[in-house]
């Protein structure tokens, strides 16, 4: 059903932008991977995709922090392949401070990636997805998109924007059969959340497996990390016609973390 569709998955030349867009290519969705790999290295990864599923992938390094990187994605898209069928926002940073401490180019940075930059896709792919009549848009929330931790405003900040312009695109495009939904994952075992684990051990001066069991997944029920075939099965499903009156919603996929 989705075979010789095309997706742009943003920040998919690693972890679960890759999960996903591997995913989708097992489909037989064209791809537009985008990532801040040099050229050569992100056209080897697209290439990957290719050979492995017979699919056609191009490769932009747009910078998503910026509003030209965004609508420059879009626009190589729909050079390439007309217009785009599936808009997976999911190019994200972290960075962990105490408010007062926090630095402001840091919650710029942040903001901007992981939340202006949905805007910016969305509403470049947008009006070709009304012309087709048909799309699927979904952005990387997180169970930070729907309760809090400390010391990540600007990430917790960016993601509840996230939720919130979710439900605004699914409310201005229920007429049609397009879809806007968020995935909120609990922790995903990712080159991020490494980065993480080696930071906070630091941080807290103890092993990275008591960093695992005591500070990343102490608020998470399931003891375990989410993998990132899991996101890109979700996000299949988010896609399919048995999806098509799931829409505005935020899905948990953490652990029954956001249930306490
Ligand atoms: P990752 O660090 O493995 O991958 C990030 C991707 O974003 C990479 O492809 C990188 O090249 C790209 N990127 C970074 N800066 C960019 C820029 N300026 N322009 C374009 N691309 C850029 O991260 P991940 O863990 O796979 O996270 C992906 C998304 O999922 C993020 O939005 C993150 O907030 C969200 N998320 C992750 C977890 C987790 O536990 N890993 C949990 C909840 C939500």
């Amino acid at each position: 059903m989705l075979k010789g569709k095309t997706a742009i998955v943003t920040g998919s030349t690693s972890g679960i932008g890759h999960g996903m867009a591997t995913a989708l290519a097992a489909e037989g969705v064209n791809l537009v991977i985008n990532g801040i790999e040099p050229p050569d290295r992100g056209a080897a990864i697209a290439e990957g995709f290719a050979k492995t599923h017979g699919v056609e992938a191009i490769y932009s390094n747009a910078n998503l922090m910026e509003r030209e990187g965004c609508e420059a994605l879009v626009r190589a898209g729909e050079a390439r392949f007309g217009a785009i069928d599936i808009l997976i926002n999911n190019a994200g940073v972290q960075h962990v401070a105490p408010i007062e401490d926090f630095p402001p180019e840091k919650w710029d940075a942040i903001i901007a990636l992981n939340l202006c930059s949905s805007f910016h896709t969305i509403r470049t792919a947008l009006p070709g997805m009304k012309k087709k009549g048909w799309g699927r848009i979904i952005s990387l929330a997180s169970a930070h998109g729907l309760v809090a931790s400390p010391f990540k405003s600007a990430y917790v900040a960016a993601k509840h924007g996230v939720v919130g312009l979710t439900k605004v695109v699914a409310l201005e495009t229920a007429e049609l059969d397009i879809t806007c939904n968020a995935i909120c994952p609990g922790y995903v075992w990712t080159p991020l959340v490494e980065k993480q684990i080696d930071d906070q051990a630091r941080a807290h001066n103890i092993p990275k497996d008591r960093v695992i069991g005591e500070v990343i997944l102490a608020p998470q029920p399931k003891k375990r990390f989410a993998q990132v075939e899991e996101i890109g099965a979700l996000a299949v499903f988010l896609c399919s016609d048995a999806a098509a009156s799931i829409t505005g919603a935020a899905l948990p996929v953490d652990g029954g973390w956001t249930a306490r």
